[in-house]
């Protein structure tokens, strides 16, 4: 088995939702409510998969709402604001990590997952800075110090910046150099949607891995193609915007497609992005198909 490539996840698990004391606990966010059972119900489903790098989930919270809820100068009303200069708290996700830690059989790894600063700037209502772009870097900040914990905990630290997609700043690796400068561990950048006309921007990028959505656009792969980068590739494999779960054989000459292009540039193969809208089931189903078609052309 060549790990070297590695199969793993993006963002967001599906949680399962459907009892009274779990939305309790998400309202209240006291202390003293246990999330562990519903870690590891995530967890405990990706390792069962066959995954090699897994993820907490982000069960606690919808992606950008846990850093929000645990940054100083945010709160959470019907959406995300700003009050006031925003600084680091205090972990964010570290004590999840340590958890999933101790669950897992030793030969997997864990990715630590950060919503990105650009990210988290676009997703709130500012009340404080009227500055988009200082606000961005004061979270980058924020970030930095996360990451400085986290990486003693994981094995890979992912940034995950959807909104570059929609509109990426000339500031972003300025941002990106901010929290993963000098970390221990490999970084990996993940950018959902179409991102094929910012692919040189991407490229500039100090990270280790770029992850993007190639199984939901395809026109990616020749994007990708007209450019040199140093970086390896985190091949989206199965759709996460459709319950349809994709037979292994057409997850193999998706990656058989994707060796074609890039060779040995690929090191992680993932859906293309969280599976958090699909059902807990569709979720698995669609990990369970990865490892196989990995095995398969891999193995
Ligand atoms: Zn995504």
């Amino acid at each position: 088995m060549n790990k070297g490539v590695k199969t793993t996840v993006i963002g967001s698990y599906p949680v399962i939702t459907d009892n009274m004391e779990f939305m309790k606990g998400y309202f209240s966010q006291k202390d003293s409510f246990s999330w562990e059972r519903y870690i590891q119900s995530a967890v405990n489903n990706m390792v069962d998969a066959g995954i090699d790098i897994i993820s907490d989930g982000q069960t606690r919270d919808p992606f950008v709402n846990i850093f929000f809820r645990k940054i100083k100068g945010c709160r959470i009303r019907d959406r995300p604001e700003v009050i006031d200069k925003v600084e680091f708290d205090g972990s964010i996700t570290v004590d999840d990590q340590k958890y999933v830690r101790s669950i897992i059989p030793d030969d997997r790894e864990i990715i630590g997952l950060i919503a990105g600063p650009f990210t988290l700037a676009q997703s709130c209502i500012d009340l404080y800075y009227n500055d988009e772009k200082e606000l961005a870097f004061d979270f980058a900040h924020a970030l930095r110090q996360e990451a400085k914990i986290l990486e003693k905990h994981v094995s890979m630290i992912s940034v995950d910046e959807p909104f570059f997609s929609v509109n990426m700043p000339e500031y972003a690796k300025e941002l990106i150099e901010i929290i993963v400068e000098g970390l221990s561990c490999p970084t990996r950048l993940h950018a959902c949607g179409d991102v094929s006309k910012i692919v040189p921007d991407l490229i500039e990028l100090p990270v280790n891995v770029l992850s993007h959505e190639f199984k939901a656009t395809p026109q990616l792969f020749d994007a990708f193609k007209e450019h040199n980068f140093s970086q390896s590739i985190c091949l989206g494999s199965v759709r996460s915007d459709s319950p349809h779960v994709e037979p292994v054989e057409e997850i193999v000459e998706h990656i058989n497609h994707g060796r074609d292009v890039f060779g040995d540039k690929i090191s992680q193969l993932s859906p293309d992005c969280g599976l958090r809208l699909q059902t807990r089931n569709v979720a698995f189903q669609k990990l369970k198909n990865l490892v196989k078609a990995y095995e398969e052309v891999y193995g």
